[in-house]
């Protein structure tokens, strides 16, 4: 297995609060890792700890086995695509410069050649040359996920940190996006950690599901040997009733 993000032991919080308490996981390279749990159980918060946003308390977080404290922010910056929960800048510009200033990392004195070239590359691999020139502040929910997804993969990150990407996408864009994710992190083999709230999607498209309530890890696996009814009750204190077919259906029961 090849080595991508590997937290040890994590806990960390705001102010004297803390919120992930010995939090240990592992994404690795080419496979898509699901995030789980309900509101407050701590998802966010380790997406910006692994992000290099949030300092740790104690623990530590390495990509390809490299503590990433070493790492300078411009670095890390790069090497790290995070979309946070839901953000829309209040200013606005178009699709194509809010992707191509997410290159920012790489710019030294004014864009090159080779961050155009990825800008054009990311907007096709996406779907979004018919929105390349709309302004930002007005695209829909979903478009907007769509571009916010092009501006973590232009920066070429081993490492994508995604925060709910799905969660304003309808049911064809759900699975345009997952489906591009997936062939993304297998055809580069980047290392992903997804948050969701929608178990189905998630028992489909993730390789590892790791289920997490009061910001400690409380199972992970695959997702059918995971997910069943216990197990979901247990962490979200629903009872549900479990399909199993070619994909899992967890309905409430
Ligand atoms: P999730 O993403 O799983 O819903 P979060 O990581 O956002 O959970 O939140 C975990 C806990 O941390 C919650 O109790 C939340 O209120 C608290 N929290 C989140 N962000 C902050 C912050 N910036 N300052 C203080 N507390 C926060
Ligand atoms: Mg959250």
């Amino acid at each position: 297995m090849l080595e991508g993000l590997k937290i040890e032991n994590l806990s960390a919080g705001y102010g004297n609060r803390e919120i992930l308490k010995d939090v240990s996981l592992e994404a690795p390279e080419g496979e898509l890792v699901f995030l789980l749990g309900p509101n407050g159980a701590g998802k966010s918060t380790l997406l910006k700890c692994a992000a290099g946003l949030l300092r740790p308390r104690s623990g530590r977080l390495l990509l390809r086995g490299r503590d990433i404290r070493e790492a300078s922010s411009r670095e890390l910056s790069r090497l790290v695509g995070y979309v946070p929960q839901s953000m829309r800048p209040a200013f606005s510009t178009t699709v194509f410069e809010a992707i191509l200033t997410s290159r920012l990392p790489y710019i030294s004195w004014g864009p090159s050649k080779a961050d155009l070239e990825r800008t054009e590359e990311v907007i096709r691999e996406l779907g979004l040359e018919e929105l390349a020139f709309r302004y930002i502040n007005e695209l829909s929910g979903g478009e907007w996920q769509k571009v916010v997804l092009a501006m973590a993969l232009v920066k070429e990150p081993i490492l994508l940190l995604l925060d709910e990407p799905t969660s304003n996408l309808d049911l064809k864009h759900q699975v345009e996006a997952m489906r591009i994710l997936r062939d993304l992190v297998k055809g580069k083999s980047l290392s992903a950690v997804i948050t969701t709230h929608d178990i189905n999607l998630a028992s489909k498209y993730a390789d590892i599901i790791v289920l997490m309530k009061n910001g400690r890890i409380h199972a992970i696996g695959e997702p059918h040997r995971l997910l069943d009814g216990e197990t979901i009750r247990e962490v979200y204190g629903v009872k549900v009733e479990v399909i199993r077919g070619a994909s899992l259906f967890v309905s409430p029961a």
